[in-house]
């Protein structure tokens, strides 16, 4: 082999080989892979028998979709829903054959030909992506999976009513495609009372009804929650598996799964009148005890969250303004000299959770997990 030619190092595969070291790094994520799959027994437990698949878009909700998905493999998930063909592709890679990877988005048109090297299964939401998708399958002379998503009232992704009705009524329309599922999504599921859910189900039994018989799937994680009526033959959580409640007004029937701590960079003591941060948006009314830690809106954390850190169960309040790449405690109710370099408050964890960080940010926890950054030391445990 020649030297031009000499592969790449295999620090670039995918997954925590890419991660900064702990010491590197001003902050560190735990990311518990036993609780992931606590949450996923939790669910099961719930439908009687009904399949449970593992929703891992945006890199599994930003938490690494191969850790994810091997972790869920261990319980006997053996079906994976992403949003993007390129998601799908590096899922294959990472995970090898032996489970389905759906790819929620559809395929974009002329991009069949990779989806099927990768052994990808598009979720159809058009009549032309299932003539695209026939097409496919004809050239290759043999039937290919897909699933068919049907809107039954959220307006986003699928095929409108009338699009099913003109799909079922053309001779040939299906020919070569193996309907895996037929699914639809849920425009309000964390809302139980809402009358908008039972409608959609109902216009899902309808529009389903007029395509060939397939297995169902209509539920995300709170739709789990909605009840058996809401589960058919599939249920597709992501949020739910990550920690984040799917019972909003309830208490979180989840076990959390991720742990942000970030680094003491500096503490100092100022007096009365001091500017505290950009624009001095605080000005000290007396003297202070501050600690900069090394985590900012660099790292995902909202500029604008009103938020906190906490260290041993005291709440150390952010004050001025949130920078890129740290924030401001006010760390004046720790005794003094409890803190210093290097020590590590928590973000998020058993004193602040997903969702309460959420709260903070005017945001939801998807949000949250999705927006955490690069720059952190990620630790997986209960591996
Ligand atoms: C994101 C998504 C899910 C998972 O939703 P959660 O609320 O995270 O459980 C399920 N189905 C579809 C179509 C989705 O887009």
């Amino acid at each position: 082999m020649s030297d031009a030619k000499a592969p790449l190092p295999q620090t670039a595969a995918i997954g925590s080989s890419s991660t900064p070291s702990e010491a590197a790094a001003g902050a560190i994520l735990t990311i518990d892979l036993g609780a992931i799959r606590e949450n996923y027994r939790r669910l099961k437990a719930r439908l009687n028998g009904v399949r449970c698949a593992g929703v891992l878009k945006a890199d599994g909700y930003g938490l690494g979709a191969a850790q994810v998905a091997s972790a869920l493999a261990k319980e006997g998930c053996d079906i994976f829903f992403v949003a993007l063909l390129g998601e799908g592709i590096a899922l294959r890679k990472a995970i090898g054959s032996g489970s389905d990877i759906f790819v929620l988005n559809g395929l974009p048109p002329g991009s069949e030909p990779e989806a099927v090297a990768a052994g990808l299964c598009p979720v159809i939401n058009s009549a032309a992506q299932l003539k695209a998708w026939r097409e496919t399958a004809r050239g290759m002379g043999k039937s290919l999976p897909a699933a068919i998503q049907v809107d039954s009232g959220m307006a986003r992704l699928g095929m409108a009513p009338a699009e099913v009705e003109a799909v079922a009524g053309e001779a040939g329309a299906f020919d070569g495609i193996d309907i895996r599922f037929v699914m639809s999504h849920l425009a309000r599921a964390d809302e139980p009372r809402q009358g908008a859910n039972e409608q959609q189900r109902l216009e899902f039994d309808r529009l389903r009804k007029m395509l060939p018989a397939a297995p169902a799937s209509l539920a995300n994680s709170s739709g789990i929650f909605l009840g058996p009526a809401w589960h058919y033959d599939l249920v597709r959580p992501g949020a739910a598996l990550y920690g984040v409640n799917p019972t909003p007004h309830q208490p979180n029937p989840m076990r959390p799964v991720i742990r942000l701590q970030a680094k003491v960079a500096q503490t100092r003591e100022v007096g009365a009148g001091a500017g505290i941060g950009y624009g001095h948006s605080h000005n000290a009314d007396g003297p202070l005890s501050l600690a900069t830690i090394s985590l900012g809106y660099g790292d995902g954390w909202h500029r604008r969250a009103a938020s906190a850190a906490w260290f041993e169960g005291t709440r150390l309040p952010f004050i001025g303004r949130v920078s890129m790449d740290s924030i401001i405690l006010d760390i004046s109710a720790l005794p003094a000299g409890r803190l210093s370099e290097g020590d590590l408050v928590e973000l998020i964890g058993p004193s602040q959770s997903v969702d309460d960080a959420a709260g903070h940010a005017g945001t939801i926890g998807y949000e949250i997990l999705t927006s955490l950054g690069s720059r952190f030391h990620r630790r997986y445990i209960g591996i």
